[in-house]
């Protein structure tokens, strides 16, 4: 078996950094190398076009069935950062719809909706649904932009409740579900007023593909119309190998014992509680996968350093901004800030194993006593 992204025995260092980046799936490396193989570009009506196409169309059948959607519901990108942004600009701004925006978003939604307005969370981490409420009975039909899990704590939004809200005051909301989808927790299906983004790599499929699932096939005007690929919506010669394995990547993550990676996940949140670490989030739901905990007045600089020397990798805050190590939006408006600067977070792979996170509690318990 190849190391490259894929612990094995011989690895050098244990990888616990998941909602980073997923490691590869097979069945999604499969499904890659099969469409490099493939020369033509889906647009082409010739022979070798058409082989391209049939590919393509497969991974969108595959991507929208799983959300209970219309085959053309899904418009191909190239990340879930461009999904998002394609949803606040298409479904948003240019719908005329004001917008309004959790507290704990990405940044992917953040950077482009400046001077929205945000929708505060609780102490765990849920949105304030008296306050969306409050914010949908004072204007007209609004876009809400509101993730289906937080990449930091793993919280899991009600997006039942929300779906229910913005129907109720004729809104729409856009979900991003770039963390959820793939992790076991596939979101709603029935709501016929949500758009959700969702990107390859975090479900153990290539980097460099992602897409918006609208609630059915509707035009959206594109961020870039280019040539009037994906039926208008977003122009751009779409990268094939990426997208094959994204859809082949969901379609193996939903065969995933779940309840397995839970169970490694709160037995290693056991330990570290025991060693006095606190869990974020710890009282709702939450991505079966994921832990951010904070250990009173140990820098997480250090705790990533020790860590990273003792072999395992995880991260402080986001992929996005782990290198600038600033403090945490989502702990802030937790209204944890004073803990922000104490918290990682470790996000276990789909390829954990026990021993895995056995070594990692000893780790932990030894470079926090
Ligand atoms: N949304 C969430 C919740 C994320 O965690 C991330 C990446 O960390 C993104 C969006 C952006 O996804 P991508 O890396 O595919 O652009």
């Amino acid at each position: 078996m190849s190391c490259i992204n894929t612990p094995c025995a011989q690895s050098p260092a244990i990888y616990l950094d998941a909602n980073a980046t997923e490691i590869l799936r097979p069945a999604a490396r499969q499904a890659a190398i099969l469409a490099m193989e493939q020369t033509g570009n889906p647009s082409s009506v010739h022979f070798y076009g058409r082989a391209a196409r049939r590919l393509l169309e497969e991974a969108r059948k595959t991507i929208s069935a799983a959300f209970g959607r219309d085959t053309d519901a899904c418009v191909f990108t190239s990340c879930g950062t461009e999904a998002d942004v394609l949803a606040v600009h298409a479904l948003g701004c240019h719908m005329g719809r004001r917008v309004l925006v959790g507290a704990t978003e990405h940044e992917a939604i953040r950077a482009s909706t400046r001077g929205a307005e945000v929708l505060p969370v609780d102490e765990q981490g849920l949105l304030r649904l008296d306050m969306l409420e409050d914010a949908l009975k004072q204007g007209g039909p609004a876009l809400i932009c509101v993730m289906s899990a937080n990449n930091e704590t793993g919280v899991i939004s009600p997006l039942e409740d929300i779906a229910a809200l913005c129907r109720l005051y004729d809104s729409f909301l856009h979900c991003d579900a770039v963390q959820s989808c793939g992790r076991g927790a596939l979101p709603l299906q029935d709501f016929r007023n949500v758009s959700f983004a969702i990107s390859g790599h975090k479900m153990g499929g290539l980097k460099g593909a992602g897409a918006l699932v609208l609630p059915q096939d509707m035009p959206v005007s594109p961020m870039m119309p280019g040539g009037g690929q994906e039926r208008g919506r977003r122009g751009g010669t779409p990268g094939l190998p990426a997208i094959a394995s994204m859809a082949a990547a969901l379609e193996e993550s939903q065969k995933q014992n779940w309840g397995r990676i839970e169970a490694l996940r709160n037995q290693l949140e056991f330990a570290m509680r025991s060693a006095g670490a606190e869990i974020m989030g710890q009282n709702v739901a939450r991505l079966p996968n994921t832990i951010c905990a904070v250990m009173p007045k140990m820098d997480a600089r250090i705790q990533l350093m020790k860590l990273d020397m003792a072999g395992f990798c995880v991260s402080a805050g986001s992929a996005c901004s782990s290198g600038k190590m600033e403090p945490s939006h989502v702990l802030e408006a937790m209204q944890q800030k004073d803990k922000a600067g104490q918290a990682i977070r470790v996000s276990l792979p789909w390829t954990i194993r026990q021993e895995e996170v056995e070594a990692f509690a000893e780790a932990y318990c030894a470079i926090c006593r």
